[in-house]
């Protein structure tokens, strides 16, 4: 059995971790490079695999084991193509990280994390098939299982304020990324460009 001790931390740490996603997600909307600057640190290259947002003086280390999970993000530095082109280049054996380098990579990095916790809270919610309370029309729906007022207060913020953004992948083809909020089809400038150059390449070569 949990201890009320336990309890009263799991409370703590859930708390936490709510109030740094509805952060995120307001500074996201509202780009506010601040804070979001602040939280991620500035541009750096990492050796391990991730970077913890919440600070470190109140890490929640309990949270994974009781269902949640640190909020982390890292991406793979890239290797420039010319690089790998030259022969005399030599692949670094332990794989180099980075945190985001500018403000684009910024809001694509927190957009990330947000649609991560979110898919993974989602998951702790179960969603089951209702009667409805007249027993005489026989109405089946569905409804969420929701255990606690955390959970509540959740399921109330995502259909407040994310369930209409839409999570669209990037259409430029190759990359895999999640479009932001801020913007359309692209999930940035550069993809963006380099779709158009693309199609004005095909079009160039239709007339010849
Ligand atoms: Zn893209």
């Amino acid at each position: 059995m949990q201890s009320y001790e336990d309890a009263w931390r799991f409370n703590e740490e859930a708390l936490d971790w709510y109030n740094l996603l509805t952060c995120l997600t307001d500074w996201l909307k509202k780009k506010k490079f601040g804070p979001l600057w602040e939280l991620f640190g500035k541009p750096r290259v990492t050796n391990s695999g991730s970077i913890d947002l919440y600070p470190e003086a109140n890490s929640p280390l309990d949270l994974q084991s009781l269902g949640l999970y640190q909020i982390r993000y890292s991406i793979p530095s890239i290797i420039p193509l010319e690089k790998l082109r030259d022969p005399a280049f030599v692949r670094p054996t332990k794989y180099e990280h980075q945190t985001p380098q500018d403000d684009t990579q910024l809001l694509q990095a927190v957009w990330n994390v947000i649609v991560d916790q979110v898919e993974m809270m989602m998951n702790e919610i179960e969603l089951t098939p209702f009667r409805g309370g007249d027993a005489t029309k026989p109405n089946l729906t569905w409804r969420f299982r929701v255990y606690g007022a955390f959970q509540a207060a959740f399921l109330q913020w995502y259909f407040q304020e994310l369930a209409d953004v839409n999570i669209e992948k990037c259409a430029k083809s190759g990359c895999e990324k999640i479009v932001p909020p801020d913007r359309r089809k692209y999930c940035s400038k550069q993809c963006y460009a380099a779709a158009a150059k693309q199609r004005q390449r095909i079009r160039k070569a239709m007339e010849v």
